[in-house]
């Protein structure tokens, strides 16, 4: 093993500890943020680029910590996987993406999909399609509308229960989306037997897709096998007009990014909605 100078060997065990420290503190008021009321539902709209519409929206959590300051997902999406309160956490998500979402639908034209994430924790609850199917009730919100996004490394866990959970999905009609597809590490084999209905473009092959020829072969590859497969595709992370171009005429069906727009508030949705498609 490679031995560190005495120096800086203390200096990363005092970063480890101040790392550690923080992520308790994080922990123990992450644990009262339900009832502190400081989890909250971002809503990025996904806009079909042929109809040239925001066909649905993805829900975001975001935390308002001490209800002074919005930390996102990365810094604390892990804390609540690691503790298990991602299983409290993600029913509150639902819910109230669920509700929100109704609410605004009853003001539409034509009403948006919602997709909503689900960890890999998630996954192991015995009681998940349980609540999901317990709050569809409660918030009347039709499941045909709702899609829920895993990404490739959940079938890796246990397949066999993977695919139990999915089936059961599938059959109350929710639609399955494979979230950052293309780095993860699942096979064909298994994309063909998932239940699935859609595959979202990793933003990273997005990014340099103008100046990069592989980057935007792997795009128009992906959109094929989408094809093939009878799948719907989304690009996600498009941040120019260029971009939008090259998926039009590589006739990818949806994008969802910047360019169209930031995740906000469902107070700002519905300002964007209403004014779009109004009943
Ligand atoms: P994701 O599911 O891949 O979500 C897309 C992320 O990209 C979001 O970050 C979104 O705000 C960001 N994004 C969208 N368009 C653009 C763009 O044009 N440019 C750039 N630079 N970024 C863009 P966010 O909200 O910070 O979420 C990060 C990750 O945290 C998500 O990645 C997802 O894996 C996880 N996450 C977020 N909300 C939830 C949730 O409710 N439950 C679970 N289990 N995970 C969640
Ligand atoms: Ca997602
Ligand atoms: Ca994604
Ligand atoms: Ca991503």
């Amino acid at each position: 093993a490679k031995k560190a100078r005495k120096g800086s060997y203390s200096f990363y065990r005092e970063e480890d500890d101040r790392a550690l420290k923080l992520r308790h503190k994080n922990e123990t008021m992450l644990r009262s943020a339900l009832e502190n009321e400081e989890i909250l539902v971002y809503y990025q709209p996904k806009f079909h680029i042929h109809e040239s519409r925001i066909t649905g929206v993805e829900a975001l959590v975001r935390w308002n910590r001490n209800k002074s300051e919005i930390v996102y997902p990365d810094e604390f999406i892990s804390i609540l996987e690691e503790s298990g309160l991602i299983i409290s956490v993600g029913e509150f998500i639902l819910r109230k993406a669920c509700s929100d979402i109704a609410e605004l639908n009853a003001s539409l034209e034509r009403p948006l999909k919602l997709a909503v994430n689900l960890s890999a924790v998630q996954f192991t609850d015995p009681g998940l399609v349980g609540k999901i199917r317990t709050i569809l009730e409660e918030t009347s919100f039709p499941s045909e509308l709702l899609e829920v996004e895993i990404t490739e490394s959940i079938a890796m866990n246990d397949i066999a229960s993977t695919m139990k959970i999915l089936n059961e999905l599938t059959a109350m009609k929710i639609s399955i989306a494979v979230d950052d597809f293309g780095t993860g590490y699942s096979s064909l084999s298994y994309l063909q037997k998932f239940p699935l209905s859609t595959l979202k473009i990793d933003k990273s092959f997005i990014d340099q897709m103008q100046n990069k020829e592989e980057d935007q072969g792997i795009v128009r590859t992906i959109i094929s096998l989408a094809d093939i497969m009878n799948l719907n595709v989304v690009a996600e992370g498009v941040e120019t007009g260029d971009q939008i171009e090259i998926l039009k005429n590589n006739r990818c069906a949806e994008a969802q990014g910047y360019f169209i727009s930031r995740p906000t508030d469902i107070g700002s949705l519905r300002l964007i909605m209403v004014s779009k498609d109004p009943k």
